[in-house]
């Protein structure tokens, strides 16, 4: 048709041949210039379709696409390598032959086919069995829909990125971030060891066991996953043969290596590493009974120091380790170490603060501690009960504000300057007690600068008891020079008065010797309470029969007296003791001449012995002036005295009763006193015969 158009009609025939060859010259060389073009198009299309090749090979993505009966019809090289598959079988295969046992990501692709909506890019887990792509792989993956003109979807455009690196990463640090907070939520070591092997199985391993040793003290925790029997094998090795970081069993070597060079990964079955762990035949059959595939051991360091070690062992399930796992295992020993350490430093710290809080609240003294403000921050029971104030009352007052202070001198500056500069203040001052009593006390108060700041540390002793004793001791004095002088006094004046009279006087010598006999008694007193001081009240014990020495000593203290009558009372047969008489008379003699002293009136007095089975009982009783209700707790304390304005001309050191009492008890028995004031006394006497 093009050809005819071209020939003119009124044209004659050989010019029109001519013409017409011209003319399919013309025609001849337009189709060949088209063709040239055509080629060139078609060059330049192979081009691009070898860079669009090239592009979809070098793109670091997986590239494939799928048609609507979800047949693989393009895959590039990097999806071939994720697929794990050379291309011949994958092209023209189905996606279920591809990557079988996938049923989410099969659906997923299913439907976008069905909907046309586009799977944006989100991650996928596949699942690849078989060859070396064996395991989960994570993918960053999108599925888009190719449609037709009509708009129906006839295939679908698959990009993929593998990020299973990335996914590995980010899962380690949520894992050591999961760790870092789990060892965090405890300060308690056995807890902290806990935390660790719960982390390690089944995370890292199939087994684990936790050794550290701390002061000579090892602490193990074994945990196995889903295998209480292999728990219980770990725990019997462990049992067996202890870990040791000294001493003839500590495997020396291994530990230095351990140490040095950091952990040890031992990717072969246990056989392999019987030679260099097992201590003996023994010990190689238990770690056998493990079964493990592979072993990797992470030493715990704190502050450079070897704390333990952290086994960690692949059983049942086959599994190797990777560096991976020996990289967060290293890191999670960094946390476990540093958890440990804490703990244990905690401990440390509780037991110092536990014995502090024991000697602190166990302690005698008084204990105030007071902050740099003044304020009262710590008191012991002692300070309660010494101050009468609870211990949030003592909390409310500041040191120097006289709540505690009693009359007498204040807190001077001078005080609080000693305090300041020595760091010390020793001193004695009267303490206020809630109920307003006062009570003499000595303090030291010692500065001590903690990292809170300083406190100072006030010791209170009660010094009443001292005083007291003190006040005794100068009345004592008085009292012996007092006693000591009435009998010296007579018997110079009987001698002197002799001397002048130059005769011998019969009444002076009585005089002389009663006195002397006095001052003898005086001394022996004195004597008798030293030795029961030293603990040297020494009995010599003998059958003795007591009824016989109550009515020897009864007829000697009426040789004493002319206005009392002494009656003495005893059994029909003798009651014998393994006693020592000269002792026991001495107490009977102290009571009956306490009894005549303490009843000046003169009335009567009765010694009664009776028989109590393995002991023997003796009162005697008065009708004297009798003992007020609260002097009879500390009449037979020595040096006491129911105050001298009771009976002015009875006297005595107070020592009498206080011998008395020890002598009873050396033997063995006991001495009561019940007393009427203005009735009379009775003191009873329970002598154990020791027969
Ligand atoms: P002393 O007689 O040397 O003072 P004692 O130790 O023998 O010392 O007695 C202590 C105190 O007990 C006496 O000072 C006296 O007040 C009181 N006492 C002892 N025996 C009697 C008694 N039988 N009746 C009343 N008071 C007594």
């Amino acid at each position: 048709m093009a050809v005819e158009q071209e020939r003119g009609h009124d044209e004659p025939a050989h010019t029109s041949d001519a013409a017409a060859l011209g003319a399919l010259r013309d025609r001849v060389a337009k189709l060949e210039a088209r063709l040239e073009r055509a080629d060139a198009t078609i060059e330049q299309l192979r081009d691009d379709q070898r860079f669009f090749e090239r592009l979809n090979e070098a793109v670091p993505a997986g590239l494939a696409y799928l048609d609507d009966r979800l047949i693989y019809r393009y895959c590039n090289a990097t999806n071939a390598a994720f697929l794990g598959r050379p291309l011949a079988q994958i092209l023209g295969q189905h996606l279920r032959t591809v990557v079988p046992e996938n049923p989410t990501l099969w659906q997923t692709i299913e439907l976008v086919v069905a909907t046309g909506e586009p799977y944006p890019l989100q991650e996928l887990s596949i699942v690849f069995a078989g060859r070396e792509r064996e395991g989960v792989h994570h993918f960053l993956i999108a599925f888009l829909p190719d449609r037709d003109a009509s708009g129906h979807v006839r295939g679908v455009f698959l990009i993929a990125h593998d990020i299973s690196e990335l996914v590995r990463t980010r899962e380690a640090l949520r894992f050591l971030t999961d760790a870092s907070s789990a060892l965090a939520t405890s300060l308690d070591i056995d807890t902290t060891l806990a935390t660790i092997v719960e982390l390690a199985v089944p995370r890292l391993s199939d087994m684990c066991l936790l050794d550290i040793v701390v002061s000579g003290e090892t602490r193990v925790l074994a945990a196995a996953h889903d295998d209480p029997r292999t728990q219980a094998l770990l725990y019997e090795i462990r049992e067996r043969y202890p870990f040791e970081l000294t001493g003839p069993d500590a495997n020396i070597a291994w530990l230095d290596r351990l140490t040095g060079e950091g952990p040890i990964i031992q990717a072969a079955p246990v056989e392999a590493m019987l030679p260099l762990y097992a201590r003996d035949d023994a010990h190689a059959e238990l770690l056998q009974q493990l079964r493990t595939s592979a072993t990797m051991f992470v030493p715990l360091l704190a502050r450079d120091r070897l704390v333990g070690v952290l086994s960690l062992a692949m059983g049942r399930s086959g599994r190797g380790f990777e560096l991976a796992d020996l990289t967060l295992a290293e890191e999670l020993a960094r946390r476990a170490a540093l958890a440990i350490d804490n703990a244990l430093l905690f401990e440390q710290v509780q037991t110092a603060e536990a014995s502090y809080r024991g000697l602190f609240d166990g302690a005698a003294d008084a204990i105030i501690v007071t902050a740099a403000n003044g304020q009262h921050i710590e008191a012991n029971e002692a300070a309660v009960e010494l101050t009468g104030y609870s211990r949030e009352e003592l909390f409310a007052m500041r040191i120097g504000s006289g709540a505690l202070m009693a009359e007498g001198p204040e807190w001077t500056q001078i005080d609080a300057e000693q305090l300041s500069q020595n760091s010390s203040w020793r001193g004695e001052w009267e303490l206020r007690r809630k109920d307003g009593s006062s009570v003499p006390v000595e303090s030291v108060v010692q500065r001590v600068t903690l990292p809170s700041g300083s406190v100072s540390i006030g010791m209170l002793r009660d010094i009443s008891e001292r005083r007291q004793i003190e006040l005794m001791q100068r009345e004592f004095m008085a009292m012996v020079t007092h006693e000591l002088k009435g009998p010296l006094t007579a018997i110079r004046g009987f001698s002197q008065l002799m001397r002048r009279q130059s005769t011998y006087n019969e009444r002076g010598v009585d005089a002389i010797l009663n006195q002397s006999a006095q001052l003898e008694r005086l001394i022996n007193d004195m004597l008798d309470a030293t030795r029961v001081d030293a603990g040297q009240l020494d009995l010599r014990r003998a059958d003795t029969d007591l009824c016989e020495l109550v009515v020897a000593c009864a007829e000697q203290a009426q040789t004493a007296t002319t206005r009392h009558l002494i009656r003495s009372s005893v059994t029909a047969t003798p009651i014998v003791g393994q006693w020592d008489r000269d002792r026991l008379a001495q107490v009977f003699g102290n009571l009956l001449s306490n009894a005549i002293k303490y009843d000046p009136d003169g009335g009567d007095i009765s010694i009664a012995v009776s028989d109590d089975g393995d002991s023997a009982r003796v009162s005697v009783q008065d009708a004297g002036i009798g003992i007020p209700e609260e002097a009879i707790p500390r009449l037979f304390d020595r040096f006491f005295r129911v105050g001298d304005t009771t009976l002015a001309s009875a006297k005595g050191l107070g020592l009498g009763l206080f011998i008395t009492r020890s002598l009873v008890e050396a033997h063995g028995g006991t001495i009561e006193v019940s007393s009427t004031p203005g009735v009379g006394s009775t003191f009873t006497v329970l002598l154990p015969k020791g027969n």
